[in-house]
């Protein structure tokens, strides 16, 4: 019977109910779903040699004979030795296996096989340890250049091999291929039936890289087009016409004056604003630069025009924090802003609904709430969404969509993490971007220092000192949400409780001591954080709720516990909570973990405050799967591209899909029929990841 790409797996030899079971916790349900399981490595295991000739140091295929029957033996319990000799032309060699029983029926005298292994030599004795072996003739595994897939466990690498190769033989030449045939020919791209062979068996490293490129470009090329269907067009669309009012107005109200960037960012968007065009546009600015009262401006413009602006931050806290700023600067011009957050009651919540639908807010500042059915505007001409990476790109749309009027409000982004321009384009696409690469004056340099386990008493000794200068020290542990299996080094909520309750009551008992995390009741954050922000609280014990955002320009020390668990740009933005004022501040990164890597990473943070820099790093080390943290951003996963070094080939396919839509806007053509289907169910997958 031959295999069709639709077979469970459990159809295919060596596959059981018990590892069909483990398969599926891979993802892998069908023979289709294998072929799409990529290798993560290769081994070569071309070179051949005789034994007496074969490297030192350097595995290779030996043609030989087994000479004597296996022995086995016992050198303790639990260890069992199986001894074999085999011959080629010239020489003996004695083979060594550990623990591997099987191999005593597995080899019989007489027969050739080839070993796959390194050869030992001491004197004019070979030897190998655990070599791979098969006949000589039903080679599948030696002289090949070896795929070496993820694994889980009770799945070995070369059951999945087999189990790949087998689907290979029958279904190659059935897999349809979803480019267009135009963009194959003039991106020069592989067939996929041969780039799919190829990339789980190369014959050489050189058809290896021209299958890669052809699996790169077709991931590349669906999240180009699927971005780009989601955004609509790209044509500029006509916005909420607005007339230009001068800033001065606006800047009079500030208790400070802005900064030459922070200007021009008003500038630029005051210009799209007034355009005609819908603004798109993208602030990026490090932790502190001040985007929030650039924001602000816009809205304040809008306002002006007789519009309604809405802004969404990604946490409760993050919204009351922009609500309590926000709403005494925009009164000074006589302009009114509301707060909506999902733990409202529900009285208020009716009552914050009829009060927007009224035209009474001008600007209503919330969370996910804002996107909740009850929500209309009377006229919504502004959306501004804080930390927008936290949002998936159809959230962005959802509440676009509440403009309730014919036209598409104005949207600005902002955010906090400096995104690497390869990941910017993917992610913004087609956002104007201005960036704010100017501090607030007087700010001084945070110092970073990475500690161990053995400078924890010191470390205790720096938080009392700062509390005696009247400063105050938030203490960030990484903690895991409840629904998620707990890694090394995080801790649960309650391990965090019971640590603060520690620092409380034995190293600190004089000092005033409060905790926040994500599961608290919303009361309850609110009480502790607006403690710490009115200086009642010493020390802040924290979760990463307070990652983005919180302002409280008296703290002057981060402590960071188990740093190591936290990826670079989101140590970036925790450190970026302290520095806000004029004093000296610094962040102390926590770690028991003294791998090369660990070390690497943390030291680059000691070493710079530039986020773009950082963010580069982060790139370079963890990928963009990582890049984000741990939340998803709603786009689907790449396997084989790597958005830090195959920046040429996105640029290739972001052409070759504008230049598509173009032509096909809809993807209606019959033709691109499969390639429409491939795309919304790619993202179709992964939208509930968007949060
Ligand atoms: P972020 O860009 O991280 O969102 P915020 O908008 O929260 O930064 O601003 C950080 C702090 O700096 C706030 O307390 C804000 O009032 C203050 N700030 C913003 N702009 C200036 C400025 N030009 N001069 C002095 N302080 C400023
Ligand atoms: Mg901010």
């Amino acid at each position: 019977m031959s295999v069709q790409l639709t077979d469970p797996v459990q159809s295919l030899p060596g596959i059981g109910p018990a590892r069909a079971k483990r398969l599926e916790k891979l993802g892998i349900a069908d023979a289709g779903d294998l072929l799409l399981w990529y290798p993560r490595n290769y081994e070569d295991r071309r070179a051949c040699a005789s034994v007496r000739e074969a490297p030192e140091h350097q595995p290779v295929c030996v043609r030989a004979m087994v000479a004597t029957s296996p022995k086995s033996s016992y050198i303790r319990k639990g260890l069992e030795l199986v001894k074999v000799n085999v011959v080629d032309d010239e020489d003996a060699m004695e083979l060594t296996f550990f623990n591997q029983s099987y191999v005593r029926t597995a080899l019989s005298v007489g027969q050739v096989y080839i070993f796959f292994g390194t050869v030992e030599r001491k004197g004019r004795r070979f030897s190998m340890t655990n070599p791979v072996f098969e006949a000589e003739d039903r080679q599948r595994f030696t002289q090949c250049i070896m795929p070496v897939y993820p694994l889980t466990a009770g799945i070995s690498n070369n059951l999945l091999a087999g189990a790949v190769r087998r689907v290979l033989e029958d279904c190659a030449e059935q897999l349809e291929d979803p480019l267009p045939p135009e963009v194959q020919r003039q991106y020069q791209l592989a067939h996929t039936g041969y780039a799919v062979r190829t990339v789980h068996f190369p014959p050489s490293w050189e058809e290896l890289e021209v299958a890669r490129r052809r699996l790169i470009f077709e991931e590349l090329f669906y999240l180009s087009m699927g971005l780009a269907m989601l955004k609509g067009s790209g044509q500029k669309q006509a916005g909420p016409p607005c007339s230009y009012y001068d800033p001065s107005e606006y800047y009079l109200t500030l208790p400070f004056t802005l900064t030459n960037a922070q200007q021009r960012t008003v500038r630029e968007c005051f210009a799209d604003l007034s355009s005609g065009s819908a603004m798109n546009r993208l602030i990026q600015g490090d932790v502190g630069s001040g985007k929030t009262v650039v924001g602000a401006a816009c809205a304040w413009l809008m306002a002006k025009n007789g519009y309604q602006s809405a802004l969404m931050a990604p946490t409760e806290l993050l919204a009351e924090q922009h609500y309590h700023t926000l709403a005494p600067l925009l009164a000074k011009s006589g302009q009114r802003v509301g707060l909506l957050t999902g733990s409202m009651r529900a009285k208020e919540k009716r009552e914050i609904y009829a009060a927007l639908e009224a035209g009474e807010y001008n600007l209503i500042v919330g969370t996910h709430a804002l996107l909740s059915e009850g929500v209309t505007f009377q006229k919504l001409g502004l959306v501004i969404t804080d930390e927008q990476h936290r949002f998936g790109v159809g959230q962005r749309a959802a509440l676009a969509a509440k403009g309730g009027a014919a036209l598409r409000p104005h949207v600005l982004v902002m955010s906090a993490t400096p995104i690497p321009r390869t990941l910017a384009l993917i992610v913004y696409g087609d956002l104007e971007v201005s960036v704010i690469d100017e501090r607030p004056p007087g700010r001084q340099e945070i110092q970073t220092v990475l500690v161990g386990e053995g400078k924890r008493q010191q470390m205790y000794g720096f938080v009392r000192k700062q509390v005696r200068e009247g400063h105050q020290v938030y203490i960030v542990c990484p903690a895991v949400e409840e629904s998620e299996e707990p890694a090394p080094g995080f801790m649960d909520l309650k391990a965090v409780t019971a640590y603060a309750e520690t620092l409380r009551t034995q190293v600190f008992p004089d000092l005033r001591v409060g905790l926040v995390h994500g599961k608290l009741k919303a009361k309850e954050k609110e009480s502790a954080m607006t403690a710490f922000s009115k200086g009642e609280l010493d020390i802040l014990v924290a979760t990463t709720v307070i990652e983005v955002g919180v302002d409280v320009p008296n703290a002057t020390l981060m402590v960071i516990e188990n740093a190591e668990r936290f990826g670079l740009s989101q140590l970036h933005q925790l450190r970026g909570r302290v520095g806000r004022g004029e004093s000296q501040s610094y962040c102390v990164l926590l770690s028991a973990n003294r791998s090369g890597d660990t070390l690497q990473r943390l030291k680059a943070l000691c070493s710079t405050n530039d986020g773009f820099k950082i963010a580069e790093e982060d790139l370079k080390l963890r990928g963009p799967g990582d890049f984000f943290g741990s939340r998803q951003h709603g786009l689907p996963p790449l396997k084989v591209a790597d958005l830090a070094t195959d920046t040429r080939v996105l640029y290739e396919a972001r052409d070759a899909a504008e230049a598509l839509l173009s032509s096909d806007p809809g993807l209606s053509l019959p033709e691109h029929r499969r390639l429409r289907e491939r795309i919304e169910q790619l993202f179709e997958e992964h939208k509930d990841t968007f949060n």
